[in-house]
């Protein structure tokens, strides 16, 4: 058998288009004109089909890939009889026509026959978010979720209750400040019991929505552990004991995460991670908080607002390093009154355990031996991927365990796909979504793809830090000529009336095209106005586009168009700019 390379045909106009399918993989057997590849560029989709029937010996690109005429696209193997091959022609399709995936794995139509159309793990934001866009798109689709809720850790354990408890934070330390403002409030007490229940409420009556959403959108929720048997079926170990087998004809893995254990930490339950502090076992007097990341600023405020001395170590040399500089710096100067030692480019060397005491020994910066009722560990969190044995279904990680998708959130099992947490980093709840509908729609044929050109973080501390995109550090870093403009809110009416004139509102522009690549804000309701930055991005906006869009007189929000006036040097709210 003589081997035959297949190229990338002529295809007129198109050039550097996409490979958005790949239909093949080696060892498949093809036939004549059958699709091996799908392209897709910004005016139609292209199959190129089989010149030749016989057997794939190696698939040369993947989905993702920008190819044009002449790549190579795989080697075949003629078969006995399969003839000379014939140039290959190209078949254009809209680009928005809808066709369905063909797997590139064996069907389970080959074998039993599925029980679903989808099957999605996992019952959190890209879990449920998944399942409701594929039945909404008219599949027949199964969630499998171990805890007795839906929500995942978002609403039962992460986002939802931390916010709960953040909002009560962020209102008793600004009735405390209010004091400046000529209005006294008593000392306030806190009732814990009434603090979880009402914890306990907000998110009951989110998880309970989702069970509703769930049976009016007619998906079948299974409680237990999932595990792959093979490429196309679950073995599910139900709560009640019990098992069940599912056949599926596509799965959407959306597992998510867990916390990160230090190793050299002893078993005692005065030492929590993220779920054990929302849960509110006690108030501590003292507290130390292992990691200044988001989650582990989030719960250094909400328990020092709530009385506790709090300590925080991070082995980084700063807070937050994908957060601009001076932002973090603000940020940190209004909370220094929250920290009797706030240790970055320190290091928890050991903790034993004690009767009345859990006693930290740290190294680097503020070196020394110190006492604690409490430990928040809050140093990372990685995927939760075990108990699935994906390896069985043919689904492949990368070297930091997460699992490897392409634009599709399609695993290397082409019926398989992963979203959320299980993927990577960031790991938040709004990407797990959009992942979560990207992924069911592409298992429903639709050509979607994870496109997004940034995701916004945010950590809801008081005062709120909201970023997104590029900071200015890492565009100069990476050559990149920016232009910065800042508005401090000492400038703003609102920020000042607000009490919160430490605020600053910063935008980073490419020097060259004037169109915005990063922001950060710093301030009350921070996250709440991110969302601007972040649409600004994806529509290529620039400075004048953003500083000529007339912001309401007088919110915060303004101080969005101002930075970008500021950038282009036109703010009247700031001193004139010096001439040089
Ligand atoms: P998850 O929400 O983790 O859901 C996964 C689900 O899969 C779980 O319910 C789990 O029980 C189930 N599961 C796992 N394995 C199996 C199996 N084998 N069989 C059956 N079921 C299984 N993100 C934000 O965007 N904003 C925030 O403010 C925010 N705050 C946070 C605060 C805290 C304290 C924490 C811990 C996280 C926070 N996050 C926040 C992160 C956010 O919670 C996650 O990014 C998000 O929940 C990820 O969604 P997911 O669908 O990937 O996974």
């Amino acid at each position: 058998m003589s081997i035959t390379e297949i190229r990338v045909p002529e295809m007129g106009d198109f050039k550097d288009v996409a490979v958005i399918e790949v239909h093949i993989k080696p060892g498949d057997d093809v036939a004549l004109d059958q699709t091996l590849i799908v392209l897709e560029s910004d005016k139609a989709s292209i199959d190129v089909p089989s010149p030749l029937s016989g057997r794939i010996a190696s698939v040369e690109l993947a989905i993702g890939q920008r190819v044009s005429k002449g790549a190579l696209i795989a080697a075949v193997e003629a078969a006995a009889g399969g003839g000379e091959a014939k140039p290959a022609a190209i078949h254009e399709a809209p680009a928005a026509a809808a066709k369905p995936i063909v797997a590139g794995t064996p069907s389970p139509a080959a074998g039993a026959a599925p029980d679903c159309d989808v099957l999605v793990i996992g019952g959190g934001p890209g879990g449920y978010s998944a399942a409701f866009r594929a039945a909404d798109l008219g599949q027949r689709v199964i969630l499998v979720e171990r805890d007795a809720t839906l929500g995942g850790v978002c609403l039962n354990v992460g986002c939802i209750p931390s916010k709960a408890l953040l909002h009560v934070a962020a209102v008793k330390e600004e009735a405390e400040r209010l004091g400046d403002h000529g209005v006294v409030f008593d000392t306030p007490t806190v009732d814990l019991d009434k603090l979880r229940s009402f914890k306990a409420g907000v998110v009951t009556k989110l998880t309970d929505g989702l069970k509703v959403m769930a049976r009016l959108r007619k998906v079948e929720v299974v409680r237990g552990t999932a595990t792959f048997a093979n490429a196309n079926a679950l073995d599910i170990a139900l709560y009640d004991g019990a098992s069940r087998r599912i056949v599926f004809a596509k799965a959407i893995v959306a597992a998510g995460s867990m916390p990160v254990r230090l190793p050299f930490l002893p078993d005692d339950p005065r030492i929590v991670d993220s779920t054990g502090a929302l849960e509110l076992p006690f108030i501590p007097e003292r507290m130390l908080v292992i990691g200044g990341g988001i989650i582990g600023l989030e719960m250094a405020t909400v328990y020092s607002a709530l009385g506790a001395c709090v300590d925080l170590v991070e082995q980084l040399d700063r807070l937050l390093p994908d957060v601009d500089r001076d932002v973090v710096e603000t940020w940190r100067k209004r909370n220094a009154h929250r920290f009797d030692a706030l240790l970055v480019g320190a290091r928890v060397d050991s903790v034993v355990a004690e009767k009345d005491e859990l006693v930290v020994t740290t190294s680097g910066e503020g070196a020394g031996v110190r006492r604690y009722d409490l430990i928040l560990q809050a140093a990372g969190r990685r995927p939760a991927v075990e108990a699935l044995q994906l390896n069985a279904a043919g689904v492949t990680f990368d070297a930091k365990g997460f699992i490897e998708v392409d634009a599709q959130m399609r695993t290397r099992n082409q019926n398989i796909f992963a979203v959320g947490d299980v993927t990577g980093n960031p790991m938040l709840a709004h990407k797990a979504v959009h992942q979560g509908h990207v992924a069911a729609e592409a298992a429903t044929g639709l050509k979607s793809f994870m496109d997004a050109k940034v995701v916004p973080s945010v950590a809801y501390t008081d005062p709120e830090i909201a970023w997104v995109g590029m900071t200015e550090d890492a565009a100069k870093a990476e050559g990149r000529a920016v232009e910065v403009g800042k508005f401090p809110w000492a400038a703003s009416g609102r920020g000042i009336a607000n009490g919160a004139d430490y605020g600053l509102t910063k935008l980073v522009f490419d020097k060259e095209t004037h169109r915005i690549i990063g922001g950060a804000i710093v301030g009350p309701a921070a996250g709440d106005m991110i969302g601007e930055i972040c649409l600004a991005i994806e529509m290529g906006a620039d400075a004048v586009d953003i500083g000529k869009t007339i912001h309401p007189h007088p919110t915060l929000g303004e101080t969005i168009g101002m930075a970008a006036e500021v950038a282009e040097g036109v703010c009247t709210d700031l001193p004139p700019v010096r001439k040089k």
